[in-house]
């Protein structure tokens, strides 16, 4: 039988193979769409037979005609701002679609591929996800290996070269970014390490927000000219708000300046690189595998030794060992959302930082 550790690194070594589908059918009705074939059906006997009887009240009552027609026209002339073709922006995570919308307004439809609720290292690759690419005009992709497990295949499949990394439509949000934990030897997935290239949670860094949402701007002011006065007014916006949450997150936070913290995977080193905590260690050996006995072992030692009051964890993880690390050091667990969407309250980019920093300062208080 394999265990679950071993099942991890296969998940991470042989991603291709790990794409699966919920149907046959439901492929099938896909992969026609993507390849342009018909797959409604004829109109039924009970709609002709609506429209035949409309047909006959509007040749009966040609004042009636007159008042549909110019109903329909004021309709026509009232909707076509409304209607005009919006850019379609897919991104692989949350936080890059919440930028997107943030940035693009109303000229742009973002939507991402994983929910902020789900690893998104490990995500299920699913038939809409194609059909969500193909038709895509742009994708912004955390880059650094973040999706090797998912997305390639799914770019095969979805037939769209303007998104393809030579598009004109991708972006990879990596690019310019403060990236930490960069190798220094040589590159190996071995151990099952889903972080080869650097650390991929670099979005928790506002500043890297900050650069992710000007990358943005820029890149839908080449796909769509007729926007830029627009993205510009956008970004600017974007900013200021930024510019004064980041205030006030800094003085949320300052009482606990280079607080030791442990947290489950490595998702926070840019996080608290930006708000002055000290992670000192995690309840994953590597990022991407369990913790294991041994290594609780040597975390509850490391944590009592340096007196680490809080263990910061993802909402997808179990909270079984951190709870059991916590029983045996005294300290906190606090359960925060490492992208939009996580929980509820985190519904932007900006609001992600709000809950992230209050349960962080909220549970530090309560220790004082
Ligand atoms: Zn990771």
């Amino acid at each position: 039988m394999k265990t679950k550790n071993e099942d991890l690194l296969n998940r991470a070594d042989v991603p291709t193979e790990r794409a699966t589908y919920s149907g046959a059918g439901e492929m099938e009705f896909f992969l026609r769409r993507v390849r342009g074939l018909p797959a409604a059906a004829p109109a039924s006997l009970a709609s002709r037979s609506i429209a035949g009887r409309t047909g006959h009240l509007l040749r009966n009552s040609s004042l009636f005609s007159f008042l549909l027609l110019l109903i329909s026209f004021s309709f026509l002339l009232l909707s076509t701002p409304v209607e005009a073709k919006k850019l379609k922006v897919a991104t692989t995570l949350s936080d890059f679609a919440s930028l997107a919308q943030t940035i693009g307004g109303d000229r742009v439809e973002a939507e991402s591929i994983a929910k902020g609720y789900q690893d998104p290292h490990f995500v299920e690759p699913k038939p809409s996800f194609i059909l969500k690419l193909h038709d895509a005009d742009m994708l912004i992709v955390a880059g650094l290996e973040l999706e090797i497990g998912y997305l390639p295949p799914l770019l095969d499949q979805a037939r769209n070269e303007k998104i393809r990394p030579t598009g004109a439509g991708y972006l990879d949000a990596s690019v310019g970014c403060d990236i930490l934990d960069r190798p220094t030897g040589l590159v190996t997935r071995a151990m099952g390490d889903v972080h080869p290239y650097g650390n991929p949670h670099f979005w928790l860094d506002p500043n890297n927000g900050r650069v992710i949402a000007r990358a943005i701007a820029a890149k839908l002011t080449a796909l769509d000219p007729a926007g830029a006065s627009d993205y510009a007014k956008n970004l600017a916006d974007f900013e200021a708000k930024l510019t004064a949450a980041e205030a006030r997150w800094m003085a949320r936070l300052a009482p606990f300046k280079g607080t030791k913290i442990v947290t489950y995977h490595s998702s926070w080193p840019n996080f608290a690189k930006a708000f002055s905590l000290d992670v000192v260690g995690f309840l994953e050996p590597k990022p991407g595998i369990p913790p294991t006995p041994q290594h609780k072992l040597e975390i509850i030692n490391l944590m009592n030794a340096q007196k680490v009051p809080l263990i910061l964890m993802e909402v997808y993880f179990d909270k079984k060992d951190p709870d059991f690390v916590a029983s045996k050091t005294g300290a906190t667990v606090v359960v925060i959302p490492p992208s939009v969407g996580g929980e509820p309250a985190a519904k932007d980019y900006l609001s992600l930082f709000d809950v992230d920093v209050e349960k962080i300062a909220s549970a530090l208080e309560k220790r004082k």
